[in-house]
Formats: structure tokens, C-alpha cells, sequence
């Protein structure tokens, strides 16, 4: 169900198509002095037609493809992303490694991986957007970086940076006082499915900690990436809580799961977070194995069984 876009002064919420699922979000369009873009990836059409040239700036929440998506159809724009996502956003390598892929499926896949993706032709091998160049476009351009405290200015609209680190290390809400409407990203937290921490620099811990700053944010209202509301902050306050509740839940399963004595690959292979048909497709099996071990490390459950892990770890990235 999809709703016709709300604007808060002179900044325009653009829901993403298929639901602002992955890989589209919503994209602030903030029609002030400074055209900008953040996070484009409600869809090639619908943010084409706001005018591809009109569009001074572009800012990314961080560097996960579903929010840089489109960044490179806005060539005259400058392109701002949080200093810790500089060196992701400007090669393959940097950017495969931080989503997780250097640790999971190893240096030679990342080779081959960013090889491919240095091929000149366009056609695309891919059955899984892992190989879809076009989830890779936008890697090469930034022109800035902000960071925690920073006030960006647009014109008459202006937005602070609040830095909450932990669905990855770099990012960041975007607080609008004019409006009292704050952007906060990845915390979809009508979503049933949870938070997601499968990337290299994802860590629960710092997830937590950065929900609870949300809490103490004086908005009015919320927009999140992935949801197709504008919440109050008493709502968001609720689904917040029901969102990070999720964790205690995957919690407890893997622990059951390690007391009967399951191998690392064995649980890596039930589709804890991600259903199984999706898990042919590498980024998939990438993030299901990260968010494992990050449950693992969050627990201590790793400090238990550490030779089982290791050995486990290994023969799991052969089966790739
Ligand atoms: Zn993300």
C-alpha cells in the first residue's frame, strides 16, 4: 500500500517503489535553495522526473546500496557521505570489504567480484544483483563528508547530523528543527523483520546504544528509510522498542539452537535471518553469516565454542 508523498515545508517525502523494500528506500527531495537528494533510491522514474539536472546535492545515510542506488544519475550534484563511508564509497574493493564480503567469501571472490565489475561491457551475467553493475554505479564519486554535529544548510531548511552507528558504523539521522521532523534511516521499525547488522563495522551493541539516543530526539515526527508512515514520536517510540526487541528473540533462538549442539555451518545454513531461497545469492549468504557471528560475539556464545567457530567459518566460505 503505497501513499501519496507528504511534504514538511520544503522538504518532499518520495515513498520508494515495491513498497520502499530493498533495494529502493524512501528520498528526502529537499526543494529549497540547494536541491538535494537524501538517499536516492525510491526509483530511476519517479526521482528522474524531479529533474535530473536540477539536483545540487546529494547526501547518503550511509553506504548500503538501497541508499546510494541512483546517486550517479545526478551528475551535477555533489555528493556528501559520513566521513567513516569515504574510502567505501570511492573503490570495489573498499566497499565489498566494509559490506562484509572480504571476511566472509574471502580475497579472491572480492578480486573477482570487483574484476568484474572493472569490465568495460554492461551486460550483466547476473542471476542475483550481486552482479548487477548497476547496484555498483554510484561507487567512485564523493565531493564531501560530514559528521556528528554538523549542520548542513539547504537554504531555508536546515539538518543536523546525528551520528548512530551499529546498522553500520557510519550511519547517520538527519534532525530538521524547522520541521521538528527527523530522518532516521535504517530504523524501520514497523518492519517485523528486525535490525540488520551484517556488514563488516556492524555491531549491536552500538545499535542499541544509538536507538536510545533516537529516544531523546525532540521531533515531532519520524520518517524512517524503509516504511511508507510518518510517525509520531510517541509511535516511534513504541515500534522502536518493538524493533530492538527483536534482537533478545534472535537471541534466544541461536542459543538453543548452540545448546543442542548445532556446528557453526549448520546455523549458518538454517536461514536465521533470511529465508533460504534467498541464500544462493552471495550478499545474502554474506550478511546471514555476519549477523551470526555478530550474535555470536555479542553473546559471548563465541568465547564457548572458539575452535568449533573457527574451523566451521572456514569450511562454511568453501561451500560457496
Ligand atoms: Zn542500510
Amino acid at each position: 500500500m503505497s501513499q501519496k508523498n507528504i511534504s514538511f515545508g520544503k522538504i518532499n517525502i518520495i515513498w520508494g517503489e515495491k513498497g520502499s523494500r530493498f533495494p529502493y528506500s524512501n528520498t528526502l527531495f529537499i526543494d529549497d535553495k540547494i536541491k538535494t537528494f537524501i538517499d536516492p533510491s525510491a526509483g530511476l522514474d519517479v526521482l528522474k522526473k524531479i529533474g535530473d539536472e536540477r539536483i545540487d546535492r546529494v547526501i547518503n545515510s550511509h553506504f548500503h546500496f538501497d541508499h546510494i542506488r541512483f546517486n550517479y544519475v545526478f551528475q551535477n550534484a555533489d555528493i556528501w557521505v559520513h566521513k567513516l563511508d569515504s574510502g567505501a564509497m570511492t573503490d570495489y574493493f573498499s566497499y565489498i570489504r566494509k559490506y562484509g564480503g572480504l571476511r566472509i567469501l574471502g580475497e579472491q571472490w572480492v578480486n573477482e567480484l570487483v574484476n568484474y565489475l572493472n569490465q568495460k561491457e554492461m551486460k550483466s551475467e547476473a542471476n542475483s544483483f550481486t552482479y548487477d553493475r548497476s547496484f555498483y554505479r554510484s561507487i567512485g564519486k564523493i565531493n564531501f563528508t560530514y559528521q556528528e554535529g554538523d549542520t548542513i544548510s539547504f537554504g531555508k531548511e536546515n539538518a543536523y547530523v546525528i551520528h548512530t552507528p551499529g546498522h553500520a558504523d557510519s550511519m547517520c539521522c538527519f534532525y530538521f528543527p524547522e520541521q521538528s521532523l527527523c530522518y532516521v534511516s535504517d530504523y524501520n521499525v514497523l518492519s517485523d523483520w528486525g535490525p540488520w547488522y551484517g556488514g563488516e563495522e556492524s555491531s549491536i551493541q552500538e545499535l542499541i546504544k544509538s536507538a536510545d539516543r533516537l529516544k531523546e530526539i525532540d521531533a515531532d515526527y519520524f520518517v524512517t528509510a524503509h516504511d511508507q508512515a510518518v510517525l509520531t514520536k510517541q509511535e516511534f517510540l513504541k515500534h522502536l522498542g518493538k524493533f530492538i526487541s527483536v534482537i533478545d528473540e534472535r537471541n534466544r533462538k541461536i542459543e538453543s539452537l548452540v545448546k543442542k549442539d548445532i556446528s557453526f555451518y549448520e546455523l549458518s545454513d538454517l536461514g536465521i535471518f533470511y529465508e533460504k531461497k534467498y541464500h544462493y545469492i552471495h550478499w545474502v549468504r554474506t550478511w546471514e553469516t555476519l549477523m551470526l557471528i555478530k550474535h555470536l560475539e555479542y553473546t559471548n556464545l563465541k568465547k564457548i565454542i572458539p575452535y568449533v567457530l573457527k574451523l566451521e567459518e572456514e569450511r562454511c566460505l568453501e561451500s560457496l
